[in-house]
């Protein structure tokens, strides 16, 4: 007799595989990112398909077999229907999953990341853009998958350090990824960081507000910031991930 695992979870990827097979990546209350082999499931039959689609949160069932995990039931909860009706929020949520899926080890409960995920996908899914125009809806969606990233390194321990240069605590404007903060002018000419980026004073307030300030709230400021995206792929590239 196999076991049956129950979690809660939201499908973050999915792999085709052999005929009608997929690999499918959730990421899970109770056990945190897992694989989960879905038999058959591409075939119009299944009845495990419509819930175990890219981005539905589900309750699910599985075994584990000799090699991998089988998926054996699946129950919708919410198929965040607004995320998939917007291509905007739609890339910013494969953005949030593809956060998730390169920098987590697979099997590792993590309740606060579990319970931020989650309200990140419900807060995506009802975030109101209809009334924006394109700049504005732009900017908002930028500033979602900024607040997701930073709070999401912050939980994993990443969190940039913005008070002060990292090395002498004297006065700093340049972000180092090496050294996962702020340096001054002294010593970023000593420690050569080739991935360093001289920011603005809105740019390091954005960051710091990750900290301080709920995502809603985050949301609905007027941030002034020009470096950030570059900020992120340059710190991104340093830690330890499958993504680099
Ligand atoms: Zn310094």
């Amino acid at each position: 007799m196999f076991i049956r695992y129950r979690a809660e979870g939201i499908f973050i990827s999915k792999l085709k595989r052999f005929e009608a097979d997929e690999y499918l990546t959730v990421f899970t209350k109770e056990f945190g990112k897992i694989g989960i082999t879905g038999k058959s499931i591409r075939k119009i039959k299944s009845k495990l398909r419509s819930s175990s689609e890219l981005f539905c949160y589900s309750d699910i069932e599985f075994i584990r077999g000799r090699h991998y995990n089988i998926l054996t039931d699946s129950e919708l909860r919410d198929d965040f229907s607004e995320i998939k009706s917007d291509l905007g929020k739609l890339s910013v949520a494969f953005q949030i999953a593809r956060l998730l899926d390169s920098f987590l080890a697979e099997e590792e409960e993590d309740e606060r990341l579990w319970i931020f995920a989650r309200k990140s996908f419900f807060l995506l899914d009802d975030l109101s853009l209809s009334n924006l125009g394109n700049n504005d809806k732009k900017r908002l969606l930028h500033l979602f998958y900024y607040y997701f990233c930073f709070k999401f390194l912050e939980i994993l321990g990443y969190k940039p350090d913005m008070g002060g240069c990292v090395l002498d605590k004297k006065e700093a404007s340049i972000f180092s990824p090496r050294e996962g903060g702020l340096i001054c002018k002294n010593c970023s000419l000593k420690i050569r960081d080739p991935l360093e980026i001289s920011l603005e004073e809105g740019d390091i307030n954005l960051i710091e507000s990750v900290s301080k300030m709920e995502f809603e709230n985050f949301l609905e400021k007027d941030f002034h910031f020009e470096k950030i995206d570059e900020v992120l792929s340059n710190y991104l590239i340093v830690l330890p991930s499958r993504l680099s």
